[in-house]
């Protein structure tokens, strides 16, 4: 199963086979991330840095601001996507990193 990723319209989208999946001025609510010292980082996307994909994960940085303190950062790998077993299917972002 082949999943064709990319960043689209300098990273303001991610497109996944063509559709694009998630965009930026999503608000991520990310409880496990460095961006800042919140507990909980209420994350504005304005940017994806990087996608990937990890067998049936699709995976995805960006870069953006918390709302809560007004730090700027870049997320660690989140998932965004995963494939099923016959279509794409974006998923809620967590803010679990996972280690690369
Ligand atoms: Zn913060």
């Amino acid at each position: 199963m082949v999943i064709a990723v990319r960043t689209l319209d300098e990273g303001a989208w991610v497109n996944v086979n063509n559709t694009r999946i998630v965009g930026v001025s999503n608000v991520w609510k990310l409880a496990r991330h460095d961006i800042c010292d919140c507990g909980v980082a209420f994350f504005v996307v304005e940017v994806f840095t990087d996608v990937g994909v990890d067998g049936r994960r699709v995976e995805a940085r960006a870069g953006g601001q918390c709302i809560g303190c007004g730090e700027r950062g870049t997320t660690g790998w989140l998932q965004v996507g995963k494939m099923g077993e016959s279509r794409f299917r974006s998923v809620a972002v967590e803010g679990v990193h996972s280690p690369k």
